[in-house]
């Protein structure tokens, strides 16, 4: 019988794993600097609206 072993490697989202939950696929890498995470969407969504946020008040309190 003749056999043969897979490898599937599964990229989980970080932010989920922080919270306790490691089943949650990662579909986008941030990277800020050196660092790079694996997000789901969710949670890039929620990082993209962070983002968004720290330029306004940046933008906000430079002017
Ligand atoms: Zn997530």
């Amino acid at each position: 019988m003749a056999r043969t072993v897979v490898q599937v490697e599964t990229v989980t989202c970080d932010a989920h794993q922080a919270g306790g939950a490691n089943d949650e696929p990662a579909t986008v890498v941030m990277t800020i600097g050196p660092d790079q995470y694996d997000l789901c969407e969710k949670h890039a969504d929620k990082f993209r609206d962070y983002f968004r946020d720290l330029f306004k008040a940046a933008k906000e309190n430079a002017a």
